[in-house]
């Protein structure tokens, strides 16, 4: 069964067509993956399945609802979470206040309103607060609450990151490079971290341009290269795609690395 359904969705930037008719399936209890060299399009699409944009075209049907040129309020209530390319916490908060604000449901300018939440229901707070410290279990950070977000190194910056997504304990998380700027060993660690997510009952769709970590983990995976999806299939369907491997060793590419490489 699908969870999301996206048809033909086209999103232009001036000149630049970032999507240009893209299909996109996720199967629940999935984990799926979006890749392609970089500028093929992959955060524009989640940034038009995350609500974030409004696509110029096409259909998004999420968990049942029709959700195209709906905001992303109503995607996270919807069930949607996701994380960001580039970290985006609040590095003075302690890592527990930062899981905190995705277990409400809230994430950047909304954050003075989400505390004065807290503040105002002693429920929702404490309710708030288990979901956060199960979210930091769930990814090893469960020994750090307390202290400031900015003061963790990096790749568990990353990891904080998740689990705040994981907080608000979305039908469906949508990882935008989680691994971006980790070595091998903690991306290796992290994707351990995804898998048993969707153990747990989450569906994942992660969008990674290291093709290598990501065919280990995906069940399917959707290839973008200029905004066009030129593959879709299961790992070793498209490990074996001709256009696949045209594009990641093609001219203007090589960001991305070789399929097998
Ligand atoms: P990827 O995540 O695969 O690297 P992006 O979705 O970020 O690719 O970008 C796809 C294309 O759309 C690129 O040419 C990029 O420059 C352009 N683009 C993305 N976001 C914007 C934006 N907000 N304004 C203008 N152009 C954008
Ligand atoms: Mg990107």
């Amino acid at each position: 069964m699908s969870l999301l359904v996206a048809r033909g969705l086209v999103k232009g930037f001036g000149g630049v067509r970032a999507l240009d008719g893209v299909d996109l399936e996720v199967a629940e209890g999935s984990i799926s993956a979006v890749i392609g060299p970089n500028g093929s399009g992959k955060t524009t699409l989640l940034n038009v399945l995350s609500g974030a944009y409004r696509a110029d075209a096409g259909s998004i049907m999420f968990a049942g609802a029709d959700m195209a040129g709906r905001p992303p309020l109503q995607f996270a209530r919807q069930g949607l979470a996701r994380s960001f390319q580039n970290i985006r916490l609040f590095t003075r908060l302690s890592v527990l206040d930062n899981a905190r604000v995705g277990a409400m449901g809230g994430h950047g300018p909304s954050l003075a309103a989400v505390l004065l939440r807290l503040a105002a229901h002693r429920t929702a707070e404490a309710m708030a607060t288990r979901r956060a410290r199960a979210a930091l279990d769930q990814v090893g950070l469960g020994g750090l609450a307390d202290a400031p977000a900015g003061s963790l190194p990096y790749a568990q910056q990353r990891l904080l990151e998740l689990a705040r997504a994981v907080a608000g304990r979305p039908r469906l998380l949508l990882l935008d490079e989680p691994a971006a700027g980790m070595n091998m060993t903690e991306a290796m660690a992290l994707m351990d971290i995804v898998r048993r997510l969707r153990d747990g009952g989450i569906t994942v769709l992660l969008v990674e341009h290291n093709m290598r970590l990501v065919m280990q983990v995906s069940d399917h995976l959707t290839v973008l290269d200029f905004g066009r999806r030129i593959a879709a299939g299961g790992p070793d369907e498209i490990r074996r795609d001709p256009a696949v491997i045209a594009a990641y060793l093609g001219p203007g590419h090589g960001e991305g690395g070789a399929p097998d490489a």
